[in-house]
C-alpha cells in the first residue's frame, strides 16, 4: 500500500552507542584477565540482541550468555558464530536444538545430563556442557552434597564432555561477606572435585562479583548489566559509558492557572500558573509508572526539569515554567547520561535490570557507532 503522508518520527526511541558498549567491555577485561561470557538474555537487557550480539562478535568473547533456545536462535540466524551458553535450566524439548546446534547447556541433575547423553549419541556427537552447582543462590544447580560421586556419573556419559562448572551469586552487590564465603565454597567444591585441571572453565561472577571480588580460581566470568553501562556496585560507575539514552519529544505547550490538576487522579494541583509540557512517552513504552510523584526529572535543553503528576500510557507531563525556551518538538532526554537511569530505578522502586528490560518494542532502537 502506498502511504501518502510523510513517516511518522517516533514518540519516544533509544539511542544506542556501542562504542560505549564496547568500551565497558573493556572496563570488565581490565577488571579481570579471564574469559568473558556476555550476557546477553532478555533482547541484551531491552537494547537489541542481534545489534548486541553482532557489536560484540569480534570482541574476543567466549560465550553469549543467553535465558532460552529462542534467544540462542536470533543470535545464530544474525550469522554470530560465538559459542552460546544457556544460562538457566532447560526443559526437555529445546534439547534436540541445543545438541543439534551445539550449544552449551548448564545440567542441574543427572536426569537432565542422561537426556542430554542420549540424543548426542543419537546424533554422533559429544556435547559440552557445564556442572552447574547451587553455592547459594537456590534457583538452580547441584545441590553441593556428594557432588564427587554425581561428578563420576557425569564422567561415564560417554556423550557429554563435563567443561566447565559455574555457580551464581545472589547478593554479590549486597552483601560482601556471603559473596566472600561463596567463592570459598566454590573454590572448596572444584577442590573436592579434581582442582582446576579438571574444568576448562570455571565461573561465578556477574557483574558486581566481577568488579568487587578477587577471582581466585575462576577463569571466566558472566557480566551482563556492566557492559549496559551501570555498574550495580558504587565507586565503578565513573568507569563506565552510557550505552542507552532513551528520548522522546515535546509534544504540546501550555500555560495552566493555579488550582488546575495534572494527569490521573489529580494528585498534581497548581498552586500557581505553570508551564507544562506535555511529552510523548509514557508506561506504554516501558518509563515506570511508578516514579509518579516522587519527584522524577527529565531533561530538555540543557536543564533538568520535574514531572508532574502520574505518568500515564503514552505521555507524561513536565514543569517548564523555569525553562521559557522550551518548545513543541523539543527533543527531551527521559534517562541517559544526564538523568542516571539507576535514578529514575530508585525513584520507580525497582532496579536498573528491570527499568531497560521493561522498555518496549514500540520503543524504536537507533544504533550509533
Ligand atoms: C543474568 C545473569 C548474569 C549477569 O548478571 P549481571 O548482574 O547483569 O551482570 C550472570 N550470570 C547469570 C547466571 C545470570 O542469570
Amino acid at each position: 500500500m502506498n502511504e501518502p503522508f510523510p513517516v511518522s518520527p517516533p514518540r519516544a526511541w533509544a539511542e544506542i552507542d556501542l562504542g560505549a558498549l564496547r568500551k565497558n567491555l573493556a572496563v570488565a577485561r581490565e577488571a579481570f584477565g579471564g574469559g568473558l561470557m556476555a550476557v546477553v538474555k532478555a533482547g541484551a537487557y531491552g537494547h537489541g540482541l542481534e545489534e548486541i550480539a553482532k557489536a560484540l562478535a569480534a570482541q574476543e568473547i567466549a560465550f553469549f550468555g543467553v535465558a532460552n533456545v529462542g534467544e540462542a536462535r536470533r543470535i545464530r540466524n544474525a550469522g554470530v558464530a560465538t559459542r552460546i551458553y544457556l544460562l538457566g535450566a532447560t526443559w526437555s524439548e529445546e534439547r534436540e536444538e541445543i545438541v543439534a546446534r551445539e550449544w552449551t547447556p548448564c545440567v542441574s541433575s543427572i536426569a537432565e545430563a542422561e537426556h542430554f547423553n542420549r540424543i548426542a549419541a543419537n546424533h554422533g556427537k559429544r556435547l559440552k556442557v557445564h556442572l552447574a552447582v547451587d553455592t547459594g543462590m537456590g534457583r538452580g544447580g547441584f545441590v553441593a552434597e556428594n557432588l564427587p560421586e554425581k561428578l563420576a556419573l557425569l564422567d561415564r556419559m560417554e556423550n557429554l564432555e563435563i567443561e566447565g562448572i559455574g555457580s551464581h551469586l545472589p547478593s554479590a552487590d549486597e552483601d560482601a561477606e556471603f559473596t566472600l564465603r561463596q567463592f570459598e565454597r566454590f573454590h572448596a567444591i572444584i577442590r573436592e572435585l579434581g582442582g582446576a585441571e579438571r574444568f576448562k572453565w570455571m565461573h561465578l561472577s556477574n557483574s558486581a562479583g566481577l568488579l568487587g571480588f578477587d577471582q581466585g580460581l575462576c577463569n571466566l566470568s558472566r557480566p551482563g548489566l556492566m557492559l549496559y553501562g551501570v555498574s550495580p556496585l558504587p565507586g565503578f560507575q565513573e568507569k563506565l559509558a552510557t550505552v542507552m539514552t532513551l528520548k522522546s519529544r515535546v509534544t504540546l505547550v501550555r500555560t495552566l492557572p493555579a488550582g488546575h490538576g495534572i494527569s490521573y487522579g489529580r494528585q498534581f494541583v497548581t498552586t500557581k500558573p505553570t508551564r507544562v509540557a506535555t511529552v510523548g512517552i509514557g508506561y506504554g513504552d516501558g518509563y515506570p509508572r511508578q516514579v509518579s510523584g516522587n519527584g522524577a526529572d527529565v531533561w530538555i535543553r540543557g536543564r533538568r526539569l520535574p514531572i508532574l503528576g502520574r505518568v500515564t500510557m503514552d505521555q507524561l507531563m513536565v514543569d517548564v515554567t523555569a525553562a521559557e525556551d522550551v518548545t513543541e518538538g523539543d527533543e527531551v532526554e527521559i534517562f541517559g547520561p544526564n538523568i542516571p537511569v539507576a535514578e529514575i530505578a530508585v525513584k520507580a522502586d525497582t532496579i536498573t535490570w528491570e527499568i531497560f528490560t521493561g522498555i518496549t518494542p514500540r520503543v524504536l532502537r537507533c544504533y550509533q557507532e
